[in-house]
């Protein structure tokens, strides 16, 4: 007879903050839990956080909370990332529904410091809106499917970084794409946009340490940040680093 699968600590993934949480949860937990890592399957080379891993979408809140019964889990931690809106509001209601308490591990926001010229707006078609008149050069760094956004833009040049080298041509009309992963660092950052003339940068305000350094080249070479704004927090207990982490499912389990 099969061994009783143990109880579960889920993570909703897809952030480097999640794989290091994974890290963490299987070093103090590895032997009496299943640490389960949840991706939604968005990019093809995921990064492999250690323990369990499951990928693609629950079927909504209601799946999410069958699943947290049936897989015995004992606490969710939502380390999705800070824009990840939909998965959080499912984890919260299905947290709620299962008696199951939730966690959201949420990356510090960033803030601007002397010589920044970041523009904030409420999302990315008002940036397009606004892009004509600040730069016909662009260093863009959003989603894949968030470019579609772009696609009027017809007198600007994108340069457009992506995890993934897209495998259909992208909806914006003048293009050349880079693929990388973060973290990136500043001397790189300025390199590169010196290298392809940018003249604007346009990002969400993702916060956290591995992507900030566009924030910090621009503001050397001098350039306007067009941000989309962090929305607000999901409800309920939420901590910014691993090791707040750990004492909430500490305190949980015990
Ligand atoms: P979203 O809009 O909040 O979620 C859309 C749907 O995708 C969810 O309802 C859920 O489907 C599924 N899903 C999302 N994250 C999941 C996870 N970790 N495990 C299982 N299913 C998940 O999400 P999104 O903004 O498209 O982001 C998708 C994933 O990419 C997230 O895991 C997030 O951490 C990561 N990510 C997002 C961004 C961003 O800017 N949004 C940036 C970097 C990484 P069901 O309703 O079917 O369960």
């Amino acid at each position: 007879m099969p061994a009783p699968e143990r109880p579960a600590l889920l993570i909703l993934g897809g952030t480097a903050e999640a794989v290091a949480l994974a890290d963490a949860l299987m070093d103090a937990w590895g032997t009496e839990y299943q640490v389960i890592t949840s991706l939604a399957g968005r990019t093809r080379t995921p990064r492999q956080p250690r323990g369990r891993v499951r990928t693609g979408g629950f079927g909504g809140a209601e799946s999410l909370a069958r699943y947290l019964v049936t897989h015995e889990v004992r606490v969710m931690i939502d380390a999705t990332h800070p824009f990840a809106r939909g998965i959080s509001e499912n984890a919260r209601r299905a947290g709620a529904n299962a008696g199951v308490p939730r966690l959201a591990l949420l990356r510090p926001p960033w803030e601007p410091g002397p010589g920044d010229d970041w523009r904030l707006f409420s999302n990315l078609n008002a940036v397009a809106a606004e892009l004509p008149g600040a730069g016909r050069r662009v260093f863009l760094t959003v989603g894949r499917t968030e470019l579609a956004a772009f696609r009027d833009c017809r007198e600007t040049r994108f340069l457009v970084r992506m995890i993934d080298s897209p495998d259909v041509s992208l909806p914006v009309p003048s293009s050349e794409v880079i693929t990388g992963r973060g973290p990136f660092d500043v001397e790189s950052e300025k390199g590169l946009m010196t290298e392809h003339k940018i003249d604007v940068l346009v990002c969400k305000a993702s916060g956290g340490s591995a992507t900030r350094a566009k924030l910090d080249a621009a503001r050397e070479l001098g350039l306007p940040v067009l941000m989309v704004a962090r929305p607000d927090p999901p409800a309920g207990p939420c901590v910014a680093d691993i090791d707040a982490a750990l004492a909430w499912v500490r305190e949980q389990v015990t």
